[in-house]
């Protein structure tokens, strides 16, 4: 599998924008291609899409972490874009409009064959986990329900071997120790201090960077 980082607070590839919030790509075979997140800015969103040589219209399903502003912020104008897929929400935010289908995640769930929600933490926010092989990669948007809470949910489904995404106020580093990849983005607080505990498990966020996972 691959995820792409669409959009972030800082920038990884030449040509890209930053923006404060976060989105990315997941492809994984046999799946359809996931948005996972759409930034703050719409401009900035397709933008970057557009750099990174990704039709909107190759998006076959959307995925809402959370309805803070800097994850949705894209989403109607992407939706401009493409009227055909579907859009899964954690049941704390507020539906979209302009989508195909609108699918609100209470309980966790599989929304397509190895691809996971954890269902909504804490009233709050749903992550993703998608299984390849023996390994399970965690996308998270903010991580307001806790690193801790989410990997723990997550490991009903296999067990994680990466994390990807923002880690809001997360400093209990023992919690991500069994982990092999670590991509802190977004509103991650302690990127140096994760750096410097994990450095082989290490792997730099910014837009435009691709992660591969087998
Ligand atoms: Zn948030
Ligand atoms: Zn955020």
């Amino acid at each position: 599998m691959r995820v792409t980082i669409i959009y972030d607070n800082e920038v990884h590839a030449l040509g890209l924008r930053s923006g404060w919030g976060f989105s990315c790509l997941i492809e994984k075979e046999g799946t359809p291609n996931i948005l996972f997140d759409t930034g703050a800015n719409d401009s900035i969103l397709l933008h970057n899409m557009e750099k990174l040589d990704l039709d909107p219209l190759s998006i076959g399903m959307v995925v809402i972490s959370h309805a803070h502003w800097d994850h949705t912020g894209g989403l109607s104008r992407f939706l401009d874009k493409n009227k055909e897929v579907g859009v899964y929400i954690p049941e704390s935010c507020p539906e979209p409009k302009g989508a195909k289908e609108v699918i609100v995640v209470k309980e966790p769930l599989e929304i397509c064959s190895g691809i996971f929600s954890t269902g909504e933490l804490k009233g709050i926010e749903q992550s993703l986990a998608v299984r390849t092989g023996k390994s399970l990669t965690v996308i998270a948007g903010c991580s307001h329900p806790g690193v801790e809470n989410i990997l723990k949910s997550a490991s009903q489904f296999g067990s994680p071997y990466a994390l990807v995404g923002g880690l809001h106020g997360f400093s209990q580093f023992d919690a991500i120790k069994d982990l092999s990849l670590i991509c802190p983005c977004h509103c991650t607080q302690y990127k140096s201090e994760i750096r410097s505990l994990y450095p082989e498990k290490y792997v730099g966020g910014g837009a435009g960077r691709i992660i591969d996972i087998t």
